[in-house]
């Protein structure tokens, strides 16, 4: 990849945008309101606003390997603290997608060295849903339920931190668990009941 084309496609970025709106830059530079934190996966084909036919200004973004919200992690707890204590974001998502990379090494049992404790967390996930997984004969589908259970899982350590917990009480906030099908291009709800699924933990957890 030449690394000069970056600055070319920028500048025709720049003009573009400024042929619509010649304020776009100033109304940018006034600040950000956006109503939605998307919580993805670090893979290069899973571009967070692209997909969603979303601009700068939209969309709050995080994004790591396999799309996880663990609650030692500094840098994905101060997102989702600014997010939705700071921005008021009326809406969180975590959006895993099929084929990702980082679900598929823990499946495995290589020594991925660093990442072997960041992988442990989808491991974690493997175990709590071990019953379910295990019945699915077909490894590409047992693959894909891996990817939307920790879609639910990385949901449900959301919903377990102060933030959410305090916006939800007080305005309502929601979360959302959705997958990207990279074979597709579609963006797929996978419409977690959390109720049913917080009404199981409420009792370790003291949630809401
Ligand atoms: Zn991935």
């Amino acid at each position: 990849m030449n690394l000069d084309k970056v600055f070319q496609n920028n500048e025709k970025w720049i003009k573009d945008k400024l042929a619509v709106n010649p304020n776009y830059f100033e109304s940018l530079g006034e600040g950000q309101n956006p109503e939605l934190l998307f919580i993805g996966c670090s893979d290069s084909r899973v571009t967070a606003e692209e997909l969603m036919g979303l601009g700068p200004g939209d969309v709050f973004v995080h994004r790591n390997i396999a799309n996880m919200v663990i609650s030692i992690d500094l840098n994905v707890m101060s997102v989702v603290n600014y997010a939705v204590e700071h921005l008021k974001v009326n809406h969180v998502v975590v959006c895993g997608h099929y084929a990702c990379g980082g679900v598929k090494a823990a499946m495995q049992s290589a020594d991925l060295g660093i990442l072997n404790p960041w992988l442990r967390n989808i491991r974690d996930v493997y175990r709590i849903h071990k019953k379910e997984l295990n019945a699915i004969a077909c490894d590409e589908e047992k693959y894909d339920r891996l990817v939307e259970l920790n879609v639910q899982e990385q949901c449900v350590n959301l919903i377990k931190t102060a933030a959410v917990q305090k916006a939800y009480r007080e305005r309502g906030l929601i979360v959302h668990g959705w997958v990207f099908d990279i074979h597709t291009g579609k963006l797929i709800d996978l419409k977690i009941d959390f109720d049913v699924i917080l009404e199981k933990i409420r009792e370790i957890y003291h949630l809401d």
